[in-house]
């Protein structure tokens, strides 16, 4: 195999080496934000158990608060039906009349407060559930399509590794040296290959005289300075 030939197979490897290295990082980024659609399904949860509770919380209160009030009611009807005469027992029950008074005030107090947890703790879950849809709508079920590629890509580099190294064991290292050079300098790509009579790299025509040192060793593309491969 000619120096050039072996530098195009290298460059091919090396090209599809960055593009597998340029898609992995692109599925970190997406299985990254798996992780926030996995910390959203979370949050959801934990909102949605914080609302449930302070549900409960205020429909305890509503209970609590009618059955104090069937007392008063009850109280009432026995105060004023006549039917107390005593009027030691009157005075328990007007006594108890106050006490009940009180635990209503304090009741309608506390369900107050109750109502007011409750409609912060509905609105964070409806924020947490949007927040989760929103999420679900872009990467749902997409995790385990990621993970497979990934593999494959992984799969696939460690091929190419090992052809890129027995490739380096045909090469000169001033070749090497100057190879690594250009694709540092022209953005990965150092070996342009002729087709039709130009630089399949930057599509500048090439002179005959150049497209014949081609093929008889190495030359460089006259506009872009990558070597031309002329098979
Ligand atoms: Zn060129």
């Amino acid at each position: 195999m000619g120096i050039t030939f072996t530098l195009y197979r290298l460059q091919q490897v090396d090209s599809r080496l960055d593009r597998i290295q340029q898609r992995l990082e692109e599925i970190a980024g997406l299985l990254t934000d798996q992780q926030a659609l996995t910390r959203a399904q979370a949050a959801f949860q934990q909102s949605k158990d914080a609302d449930e509770k302070a549900a409960q919380r205020q429909r305890r209160l509503e209970d609590e608060l009618a059955s104090v009030r069937n007392k008063r009611q009850a109280n009432q009807q026995r105060l004023y039906s006549g039917q107390v005469k005593n009027p030691k027992a009157l005075q328990d029950l007007q006594e108890e009349a106050a006490a009940l008074e009180r635990r209503i005030g304090e009741l309608e107090d506390r369900l107050l407060e109750a109502m007011i947890a409750r409609e912060a703790t509905a609105a964070a879950r409806d924020e947490a559930q949007n927040a989760l849809r929103v999420l679900e709508a872009r990467l749902g079920g997409q995790h385990a399509i990621w993970l497979e590629e990934r593999s494959q890509l992984e799969a696939e580099a460690n091929r190419l590794q090992g052809q890129r190294r027995s490739l380096l064991t045909q090469l000169p290292a001033d070749a090497l040296n100057a190879y690594e050079n250009l694709r540092q300098r022209k953005r990965g790509r150092a070996v342009a290959r002729i087709d039709e009579g130009a630089c399949d790299a930057c599509g500048a025509m090439l002179p005959p005289s150049l497209i014949q040192q081609a093929r008889q060793g190495q030359a460089h593309c006259s506009a872009c300075g990558r070597i031309l491969y002329a098979g």
